[in-house]
C-alpha cells in the first residue's frame, strides 16, 4: 500500500493536542492505532494533511474503576480490554466484544477510541458498550462535554465529533457480579472478517434467578448506527426466561433492527439469522448462571 505525502506529530500532553487541532483541525487526522485510518489514506478515502498521534499520551491508555463506572482510554487495545481484570470483572460482555475482532495483531494494535471513531455498523465494541450504557468525554480546546454513546453516531462513519475534538474518555456501567452477559457474533470466515451481524446482551435477573427485572440488546451490523432494541427488552421484562418468551423477544429484535433500519440492500437472510443469534444469545446469558 502506498500512503501520500502527510506531517506526522505528536505530543505528550492533551492540552497540546487539542491546542493543534483547534488551529489546524480541517487539515488533520488523529492516529491511534491506525488499523482503519491507514487503509483509507492508502485508498484515497480520507487525504489530510497533518496526521495527529494520541498514542504517546500515556493517562489516554488507562482503566480504571470507581463505585458506578469505569473509565476506559480511548488509546486502550482491544487486547488489554480483553484481558484487564477490572473489564473482565465489571463489564465482561465488552472483553468478549474486543476478543472477537479481527485477529491478535489487530487486537493488539487497533483501539477502543478508533474503534468508536471508525463509526462503522460492524464495530465489535459498539453493542456491547451500548448495552453498558456507555458515554463519551468529547474533549477539545473549548472545553469537555460528555455525550451518550447512542448520540454519538450520525450515520456509517459519520460522527457529531467536530474536527478539533477527540474522544477523551470511555465510560460504561459497572454491572454487579455475575449479571448474565452474551455477545454473539457471525462473520463470513472464522476470523479477520468484520461481523455480518452481532448481539449484546446483559440480564438483570430477581434474587432466586427466576424472572427478568430488565434486559439490554443492542444488535451489531444489522443498522446505520448502534441501536437498543427497547421493544424486545420489554418483551422480556418481568418474565421467566422460557423458549416462548426467548423467542417473541428474539423475533422482535429482527423485526425491528432490519425492517426499520432502512437498508434496503440488507440480505434477506439476515433476518433470520439475526433472531437466531439473538435466541443463542439470551440463551448463553441465562446458561451461564445455570438458570435455564
Ligand atoms: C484486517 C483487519 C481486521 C479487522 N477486523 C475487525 C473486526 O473484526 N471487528 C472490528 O470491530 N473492527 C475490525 N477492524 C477495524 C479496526 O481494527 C478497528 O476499528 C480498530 O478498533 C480501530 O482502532 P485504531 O486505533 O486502529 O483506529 P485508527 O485507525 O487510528 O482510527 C480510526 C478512526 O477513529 C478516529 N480516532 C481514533 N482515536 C480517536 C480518538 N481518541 N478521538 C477521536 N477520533 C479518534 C481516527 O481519526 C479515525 O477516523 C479490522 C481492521 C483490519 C485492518
Amino acid at each position: 500500500m502506498i500512503l501520500p505525502e502527510f506531517d506526522y506529530v505528536s505530543f505528550n500532553s492533551i492540552e497540546d493536542t487539542v491546542g493543534f487541532l483547534a488551529r489546524y483541525g480541517e487539515e488533520s487526522k488523529v492516529v491511534a492505532g491506525g488499523t482503519d485510518l491507514m487503509i483509507k489514506l492508502g485508498t484515497g478515502e480520507v487525504k489530510v494533511k497533518y496526521i495527529v498521534n494520541i498514542l504517546d499520551m500515556a493517562n489516554l491508555g488507562q482503566i480504571k474503576v470507581n463505585e458506578h463506572r469505569v473509565s476506559i482510554g480511548p488509546t486502550v487495545t482491544h487486547t488489554e480490554l480483553a484481558c484487564s481484570p477490572i473489564i473482565n470483572k465489571f463489564a465482561p460482555v465488552l472483553s468478549q466484544g474486543a476478543a472477537a475482532i479481527g485477529s491478535p495483531q489487530i487486537r493488539n494494535q487497533g483501539t477502543i477510541g478508533g474503534n468508536i471513531g471508525n463509526a462503522s455498523p460492524a464495530a465489535d465494541t459498539v453493542p456491547a458498550l451500548m448495552v453498558l450504557n456507555s458515554r463519551l468525554k468529547i474533549i477539545s480546546q473549548r472545553g469537555e462535554r460528555w455525550i451518550p454513546l447512542a448520540d454519538f453516531f450520525l450515520s456509517p462513519h459519520q460522527t457529531v465529533l467536530a474536527r478539533d475534538e477527540l474522544i477523551g474518555e470511555i465510560e460504561v456501567e459497572k454491572l454487579p457480579q455475575d449479571t448474565p452477559f452474551s455477545f454473539q457474533r457471525v462473520s463470513r470466515r472464522r476470523a479477520m472478517d468484520i461481523a455480518q451481524m452481532s448481539v449484546a446482551v446483559i440480564l438483570f435477573m430477581d434474587d432466586n434467578g427466576e424472572r427478568i427485572l430488565e434486559a439490554r440488546i443492542a444488535p451489531g451490523s444489522v443498522s446505520p448506527t448502534p441501536v437498543r432494541i427497547q421493544e424486545a427488552e420489554r418483551i422480556l421484562k418481568g418474565q421467566r426466561a422460557s423458549d416462548r418468551v426467548i423467542e417473541l423477544a428474539a423475533a422482535e429484535v429482527s423485526n425491528r433492527a432490519i425492517d426499520e433500519s432502512d437498508l434496503q440492500w440488507l440480505p434477506e437472510y439476515k433476518k433470520p439469522a439475526l433472531k437466531g443469534l439473538v435466541i443463542r444469545a439470551i440463551k448463553d446469558a441465562v446458561e451461564k448462571r445455570g438458570w435455564i
